[in-house]
């Protein structure tokens, strides 16, 4: 079992962040470097919902990872002395008849594995100025985190106490001298080093925008595909885009009109919208949408990855860097769902 020497963070992202209050936590030296290069966690909304709403069905072990990820994100939030988590339920406008018949079916208590997470909105109840014809189902257990300021505040900590430096690192780097391991939370940075493994990283571009609608649009989020979160000053966050075709996290000028006709949709009235804000990133993402943690080749046996958290970082990170730091400290074996063993390219050279 290793001991608990000097460890390299490298990737002053959420994968990052969450990390190094893993190791703080638990007692463990470590220095994170970090490059500045562009970070999809600088752009995250920071939503949780334990819903996936395409096919109505719970997300990945939902209740015992945003369990988790709501008691890290609340310790963190006192040592911080600043506002992170937000409960903000989710109102779901239904597309359709058939996908309202569903949903409806499964809100009844104990009808199947989502129903827990889901509940019907009697037509009474549909918000005022929401256009909902086939009708709406409410998420109560979602919301968001406040990421950039969670990344923001983490790194000044890291700073103050002489843990952050700002420096870049690729695998060809090896172990620096006075470090034991190196734990790799680059997100997308990381691609070219993952592919000699086998072990694609897809970069899944994203675009969010925050908006001043001149009319309420309510204190829950609305969702019909595209969604609008209220956050604490009135201003509201709409998003999200996914594309696989842009390479680079560019925000495109089309976009924001495009989000607005989303909401706008569902609203009899959205008002006029002054855009506040327009960002672009990269997420990164495995062909099956679970990450990659743990060691890849037995010729770096320092180097140990925390990467791919695609859409989900904000609910599945927390337990993520846990198991990591099980795999690292506790000998723990890497759970079949996320070894890179399940990449049918992976060379464990
Ligand atoms: C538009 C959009 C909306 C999103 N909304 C949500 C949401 O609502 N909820 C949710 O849970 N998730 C959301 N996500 C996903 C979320 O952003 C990611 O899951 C998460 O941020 C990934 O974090 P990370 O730390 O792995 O990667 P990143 O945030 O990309 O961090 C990587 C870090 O590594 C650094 N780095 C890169 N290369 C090097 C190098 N060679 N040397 C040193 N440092 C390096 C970078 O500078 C960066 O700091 C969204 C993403 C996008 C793009």
């Amino acid at each position: 079992m290793p001991s608990k020497g000097l460890s390299l963070i490298v990737g002053g992202g959420l994968a990052g962040n969450l990390m190094a209050w893993e190791l703080h936590s638990r007692g463990h030296a470590f220095e994170m470097w970090s490059d500045g290069t562009p970070a999809a966690s600088s752009v995250a909304a920071g939503m949780f919902n334990p819903v996936s709403f395409r096919r109505i069905l719970p997300q990945w072990n939902a209740r015992l990872f945003q369990a988790e990820a709501r008691n890290v994100f609340q310790r963190i939030e006192k040592e911080l002395n600043c506002s992170l988590w937000h409960d903000v339920p989710i109102l779901r406008v239904f597309p359709d008849q058939a996908y309202a018949k569903l949903w409806n079916e499964r809100a009844e208590p104990g009808a199947h594995e989502v129903s827990e997470f889901i509940e019907c909105v009697a037509a009474c109840d549909v918000p005022k100025g929401i256009k909902a014809p086939h009708g709406m189902g409410r998420v109560p257990e979602a919301g968001w985190v406040d990421v950039e300021a969670f990344v923001q505040k983490s790194i000044d900590a890291w700073n103050q106490m002489g843990l952050w430096r700002d420096q870049s690192w690729s695998l060809q780097d090896g172990c620096p001298i006075g470090f034991e391991n190196v734990i790799d939370c680059r997100g997308v940075g990381a691609t070219e080093d993952l592919a000699q493994f086998g072990l694609e990283l897809r970069k899944n571009h994203g675009e969010v925008i925050r908006v001043a609608p001149d009319c309420d649009w309510g204190n829950e989020t609305v969702n019909n595909v595209t969604w609008a979160l209220p956050l604490s000053d009135g201003s509201y966050r709409v998003g999200s885009t996914y594309r696989w075709d842009v390479h680079e996290p560019m925000c495109l000028s089309e976009t924001p009109s495009m989000l607005i006709e989303g909401v706008s949709q569902v609203r009899e009235r959205a008002g006029n919208v002054e855009l506040l804000e327009h960002k672009a990133g990269l997420r990164p993402s495995c062909f099956d949408r679970r990450p990659i943690l743990g060691i890849v080749s037995d010729r770096y046996p320092f180097y140990h990855v925390c990467n791919g958290w695609g859409t989900r970082g904000v609910s599945i990170g927390p337990a993520m860097v846990r198991w990591v730091a099980d795999m690292i400290w506790e000998g723990k074996t890497t759970p079949e769902s996320v070894a890179p063993e399940r990449f049918r390219t992976f060379t464990k050279n």
